[in-house]
């Protein structure tokens, strides 16, 4: 079978390539091949009752399938250039900008009207922030909340349906490069293709790195982001949160001069369980239907890692350190910051007694015997500077969740249009190692289709 264009992974990037594709060119024939389910399929079997922690499905539902890892996610969508990812870099600030502008509006068109864009801009907390060397990153939020976020995909989907042939459950197995074209290899089938867009996510990182291999394209990879999950009551963050939703701060600590940020903040969210290549990390989110909502907030601190020569496996750093929380705690480790600083493991009965409720049941444990001390350091500073903007975050009763983990994809050199070495063959997405985001991700995916359509 052959296509114009065939897409591989149906996650933000792969969705808006598509979509873009056949918005400007409605007689381009394209394919999407998706390793996981539909979205209506997708259906985690964590139920908290029976099932009550990661059983290692075939598929993960939490990070493939239609939506990608952003399916159920909070639906945060930022836009800056400030964080997300690199996009910029490739193709400038403004049309970087521009494009998830564009992004945000497709989404209010396709049921996320209503939402709300949270702003940092002019913000008095900012001013709050510096006295302290804490410093507020700028960015607009478009906050969809997880509900809403899954309604803009059903509705993506509808539309698309009829005008996209999807392939769900056919993971690609290789892509070769043959006279004019692509030739994709799937377990029973192959298609071919003039051109291909890979947008594999993080869930494709290790498939990835073997297809560079494969077909000799340079990457680049050193870094990791190790840290935790705090959680407290929403009232702790409450006039931050109210005014600005996400706050990224990012603060230089003083004993090692390391950069910990805040990252992914969920006011009255819960905490959930993560599984990547399945070890059990901890993530967050939250629900714009107040129904849903919890008494607590959280979000993550997390500690950048670069290495430098001869090391090369940054993520498997951090798969060793969140390895090490799943033997000690059988998965996630929760914390109290009082039991961590008076250097004793939080037990069933401190956690039972303290006066915040987990939202995700981990095992108590401590967290000083899993993270190496410079990270751990790192965090317990952060915690204190945080106190005198937001009093009440360095309380004894904090719970920190551990191994909080945000894995790179190796970078994979790629041009202005993101196009590889290879004409026609463009790698985008979090796969590419440039994004890191919903906003980025989908406008790396519109970037493509542009220059595809143009070309
Ligand atoms: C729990 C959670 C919450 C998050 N919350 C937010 C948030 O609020 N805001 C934000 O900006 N970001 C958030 N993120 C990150 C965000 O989801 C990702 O940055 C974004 O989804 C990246 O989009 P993508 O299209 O590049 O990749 P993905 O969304 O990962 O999609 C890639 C797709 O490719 C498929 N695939 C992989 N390999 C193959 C193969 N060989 N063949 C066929 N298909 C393949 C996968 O199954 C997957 O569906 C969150 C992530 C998680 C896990």
């Amino acid at each position: 079978m052959k296509y114009d264009v065939i897409i591989i992974g149906a996650g933000p990037g792969g969705i808006f390539s598509a979509y873009e594709l056949v918005k400007k060119k409605p007689e381009l024939k394209v394919a999407v091949f998706e390793a996981g389910h539909a979205l209506d399929k997708r259906h985690c079997p964590i139920d908290g009752k029976k099932i009550k922690s990661c059983i290692g499905c075939k598929s993960c539902s939490i990070m493939s399938g239609f939506g990608g890892a952003g399916a159920f996610s909070d639906g945060k969508y930022n836009i800056t250039n400030d964080f997300g990812g690199t996009l910029y870099e490739y193709i400038g600030k403004s049309q970087a900008l521009d494009l998830m502008r564009y992004v945000d509006e497709i989404n209010m068109s396709y049921g996320g009207e209503g939402t709300k864009l949270y702003s940092t801009a002019g913000t008095n907390f900012k001013k709050a922030c510096i006295q302290y060397d804490l410093h507020l990153l700028d960015a607009s939020v478009r906050h969809l909340g997880t509900d809403i976020n899954y309604i803009v995909l059903e509705n993506l989907y509808a539309d698309l349906k009829d005008k996209v042939e999807f392939f769900f459950d056919t993971p690609v197995e290789t892509v070769k490069i043959i006279d004019g074209g692509y030739e994709i290899l799937c377990k029973d089938q192959s298609y071919t293709c003039d051109k291909c867009i890979i947008s594999v996510g993080r869930s494709g990182s290790k498939w990835m790195e073997k297809v560079s291999k494969e077909l000799e394209i340079p990457t680049h990879s050193n870094r990791v982001d190790i840290g935790v999950r705090v959680e407290l009551p929403a009232e702790v963050f409450s006039h931050i949160t109210d005014e600005l939703y996400e706050s990224k701060i990012v603060y230089r600590t003083e004993k090692y001069g390391d950069r910990v940020r805040t990252f992914c903040m969920n006011p009255k969210g819960a905490v959930v369980n993560e599984n990547t290549n399945g070890i059990i990390t901890v993530n967050g989110h939250s629900y714009e239907d107040p129904s849903k909502q919890t008494e607590n907030t959280n979000f993550a601190l997390l500690v950048a890692k670069h290495f430098s020569e001869p090391f090369k496996d940054s993520n498997g750093y951090g798969e060793s350190i969140a390895r090490l929380s799943n033997m000690l705690g059988g998965g996630v480790i929760v914390q109290r910051f009082g039991d961590l600083i008076r250097g004793q493991r939080s037990t069933p009965g401190r956690i039972e007694e303290a006066f915040i409720t987990p939202t995700l049941k981990a095992t108590p444990g401590d967290l000083s015997l899993v993270l190496p001390k410079r990270i751990l350091d790192g965090i317990i500073e952060m915690i204190y500077a945080l106190d005198k903007v937001a009093p009440g975050t360095a309380n004894d009763d904090t719970l920190l969740y551990g191994v909080e983990v945000k894995f790179y994809n190796m970078e994979v050199a790629v041009n202005e249009k993101l196009e590889s070495c290879y004409k026609g063959l463009y790698i985008i997405g979090d796969g590419s190692g440039i994004t890191h985001s919903l906003s980025h991700a989908s406008a790396s995916g519109i970037h493509v289709a542009r220059n595809i359509v143009a070309d």
